[in-house]
């Protein structure tokens, strides 16, 4: 019987070798060291949104989501291990449970995992306040594709002995290591916080707010424009949500309509993200700008999506300046590809980034292009050398 394709939220789709589903670290080590040499691809929650999960056709395709013990290494002070197939709900519901939460909370919490996370160094609402997962992580059990198994960190919240070497995981999308357990602190519960939407017509009249929201200390600022918002909402309006920990008095701009909202109306901001999914066939741009320079970006990418008529959603996190576009092909995928070179340039124009928290995965890797002679490439080089000396896993140059 030929194996099952394996796809993600990207729409991605692959057929490997073969699949293995270890339900412990234990059996996934036992694994790799009976089986050496494989063509190894790592996945969890498959909520990625940039391929990195899919495995090619050559390739044994490794589904830690049934690795998923969580439980508390220290209650008291807040400290958790979980194993990487844990879901980031079970996460949230075990710290809360415990009188603590913990902060980094993605719109796909249900399915995505612990291990995935770690490996995007993924974010959510709340990061523009708490930070994203690295901030988070005290330590991490990697396992190498021959079966030996390290722990960088620890259960200590405070260590300097030198590099910080836990950190070279964060990030790595399952090209240096396989993440099989993580330490984890939680944060204290968070703070009673007054939540407000500001809706408008205009989507780039919210823009202007988020500076004076930053000085506000909010928790919290994501934005969407209207077409994103007809994927979870009947109202015909760009909004922007908050969280602040004092009222807002300030005035309001001309345009802008503001309304006191509870914590769950952000499930209106959350359900855009699946709502997409059975959409159109799309390519989810995660760009990141600094704060300064997200509104002139933005209008400049707005005037090019419209001439070259590319239909289009803004939406994400606006307080870190990190956007989510979603790029509907209307199966023109050759005609994006062709002008995805120059969208990239405008977004370096503005100082930006390609990724703020989805990675890079296998869909974004050639517009990375680091050159081969850069000190990061060559940095890469040495570790993957060191980690993942047979090459078994894929590679991020
Ligand atoms: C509706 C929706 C909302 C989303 N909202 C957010 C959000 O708010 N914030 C955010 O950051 N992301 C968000 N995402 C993207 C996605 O959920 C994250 O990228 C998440 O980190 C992926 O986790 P996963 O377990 O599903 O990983 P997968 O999709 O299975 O894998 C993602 C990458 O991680 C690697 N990987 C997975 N597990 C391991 C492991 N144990 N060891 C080593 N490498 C591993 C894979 O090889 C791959 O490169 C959203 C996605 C959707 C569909």
């Amino acid at each position: 019987m030929a194996n099952p394709s394996v796809t993600d939220c990207s729409g991605l789709l692959g057929t490997p070798n073969s699949i293995f589903q270890p339900q412990n670290p234990t059996e996934l080590r036992t694994f790799l060291s009976d089986h050496p040499n494989l063509a190894l691809r790592i996945g969890g929650g498959l909520t990625g949104v940039s391929g990195g999960a899919v495995p090619d056709a050559h390739e044994t395709y490794i589904d830690l989501s049934r690795c998923s013990e969580l439980s508390w290494y220290d209650h008291d002070s807040g400290i958790v291990i979980a194993e990487a197939g844990a879901t980031m709900q079970s996460l949230h519901d075990l710290a809360l449970e415990g009188g603590w939460q913990f902060p980094v909370m993605p719109g796909s919490k249900e399915k995505a995992t612990i291990g995935g996370m770690v490996a995007c160094n993924g974010g959510g609402p709340l990061s523009l306040k708490y930070g994203k997962m690295a901030h988070w992580i005290l330590g991490v059990d990697i396992v190498k594709p021959n079966g030996e198994e390290h722990r960088w960190g620890g259960p200590c919240t405070k260590v300097s002995e030198g590099c910080d070497w836990k950190s070279l995981i964060v990030g790595s999308e399952g090209t240096l290591g396989i993440i099989t357990r993580v330490i984890l602190r939680c944060a204290p519960s968070l703070p009673s916080l007054h939540h407000y939407r500001f809706a408008s017509d205009d989507f780039f009249a919210l823009l202007p707010l988020i500076p004076s929201l930053l000085q506000r200390d909010a928790y919290l600022i994501e934005i969407a424009d209207e077409p994103a918002l007809r994927f979870s909402s009947q109202a015909p309006e760009s909004v922007l949500w908050t969280a602040l920990p004092s009222p807002w008095t300030g005035e309001l701009p001309k345009g802008i309509r503001c309304q006191i909202s509870e914590p769950n109306q952000l499930d209106e901001r959350f359900a855009i993200g699946y709502g997409l999914q059975d959409y159109k066939r799309f390519i989810d741009l995660d760009v990141c700008f600094p704060v300064k320079n997200a509104c002139a970006a933005l209008r400049q990418l707005q005037g090019w999506f419209d001439l070259h008529q590319f239909e289009h959603v803004f939406f994400g996190h606006a307080g870190d300046g990190n956007y989510h576009i979603h790029v509907f092909f209307n199966d023109d995928v050759e005609k994006w590809q062709g002008l995805c070179p120059e969208f990239d340039a405008m977004v370096r124009h503005f100082e930006g980034h390609l990724s703020g928290e989805h990675g890079i995965g296998k869909i974004h890797r050639n517009r990375l292009n680091r050159p081969v002679e850069s000190i990061e490439s060559a940095a890469y080089i040495a570790l993957k050398n060191v980690l993942d000396p047979g090459g078994q896993l894929p590679t991020a140059t």
